[in-house]
């Protein structure tokens, strides 16, 4: 069986797991700021919040540019329901912009005109949250100006984008948004088994996010009733990450660039073999380097997709497809949302398919995709 994604252990990894079991904290101790402090130097950011998801990081992320129940928080359909749920969680009213049928990522245009209408309207989104879908970067640029000029934050949904580049600096960076989050889970760039983490250029969100990840406690208080002192500021939420974990992610963080390298290798493979197929393969930005979590082509004949599909399935090909438009869910229709309100992406959803692309595919397993797929179309 050939999964579409698959992780990356070696035994150096083990190794640094065992030794935190065998010396050291197993929780709150010091992998864990090893982990905030080797990843926000890669990217480029001053501060990281690492959690126990990046989910939970989407949601201390909105609770500390505080977001709630009055606001207004815009992401994009095409993504995975976290990136809309956790501003739910917030009590904050959700909606979409649609995607480039292009990049499949928040189309900017489509951004200005929802913004214009939003504005007359008197509601305007206190929080836009862009996904780098399959790794590659959204055009941040001009989200940022948007942003400057509608008075609306920025968080970014890197789940898939760790070790990608934007205009030559690191997702994560925020360079151009307040916010940057990040996912550790197993089929991701590189794995904590679960986990997630936030980067940010500003102290003070930091300090928030930090706070709401646990408990909503501080010790960094004005006055203290002596050294065991804490105080819970805020209600906050139990959404530590392990020291394991953390040890884990720092061991990973070493082989990070190679992943990429690789990735890369194997998606040039495919843009090569896939060419002539009757299907699109993924249109790479000239300003951005992708981290390339998936490798997702468009069939040019959306009425072939279930049984293409089906077809690698029965040759053990665990394709996938990402995503489902967040609105189309039974729990989104429930909050009003329908069937045709971002037709871009429904379009692009009804012709996807993600095929295996992970550090571990074989060359033998990535010809029998492409001789599969060629043979399906
Ligand atoms: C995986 C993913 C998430 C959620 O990540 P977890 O670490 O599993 O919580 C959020 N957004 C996107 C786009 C994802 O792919």
């Amino acid at each position: 069986m050939i999964p579409y994604g698959k992780h990356n252990i070696s035994q150096e990894d083990i190794d640094a797991v065992v030794e935190v079991l065998q010396n050291g904290w197993l929780t709150q101790g010091p992998k864990v700021q090893d982990f905030e402090k080797i990843l926000s130097e890669y990217v480029g950011a001053e501060h990281a919040v690492a959690a126990n998801s990046a989910t939970s990081c989407l949601h201390v992320a909105c609770l500390a540019l505080g977001v709630g129940e009055v606001d207004i928080v815009w992401t994009s359909p095409n993504s995975f329901v976290a990136s809309s749920n956790a501003a739910l969680y917030c009590g904050a009213d959700v909606d979409f912009v649609d995607i480039s049928s292009k990049t499949f990522n928040m189309c900017t245009k489509a951004l200005e005109a929802k913004l214009v209408e939003a504005k007359a309207q008197n509601k305007l989104p206190k929080v836009v949250i862009p996904v780098h879908i399959a790794g590659q970067s959204c055009n941040m640029q001009r989200i940022k100006e948007l942003a400057d000029e509608y008075g609306f934050k920025i968080i970014e949904d890197a789940s898939h984008c760790i070790g990608g580049s934007y205009q030559d600096k690191k997702i994560g960076s925020c360079e151009f948004s307040d916010i940057c989050v990040f996912s550790f889970h197993p089929v991701k760039i590189i794995t904590t088994g679960e986990g997630g983490m936030a980067t940010t250029n500003d102290a003070e969100l930091k300090k928030k996010m930090d706070m709401f990840r646990s408990h909503g406690i501080t010790r960094d208080v004005e006055e203290s009733d002596g050294p065991w002192y804490y105080e819970q500021q805020e209600l906050g939420y139990n959404y530590r990450i392990t020291d394991l974990q953390c040890a884990l992610g720092v061991s990973q963080m070493k082989r990070l660039d190679e992943f990429i390298t690789k990735r890369h290798e194997l998606a040039k493979r495919y843009d090569e073999e896939l060419s002539g197929l009757p299907l699109k393969t993924p249109f790479q930005r000239s300003d951005a380097y992708s981290a390339y979590h998936l490798y997702i082509i468009q069939l040019d004949d959306a009425a072939n997709r279930r049984e293409v599909f089906e077809g690698l399935r029965e040759a053990e090909i665990f394709a996938q497809i990402h995503y489902i438009p967040i609105h189309t869910q039974p729990y989104y229709q429930g909050l009003g949302f329908k069937k045709g309100d971002f037709p871009v992406a429904e379009d692009y959803y009804s012709r996807a398919i993600s095929l295996p692309l992970f550090p571990g595919l074989t060359e033998a397993e990535q010809t029998k995709v492409i001789e599969t797929l060629k043979g399906l179309l």
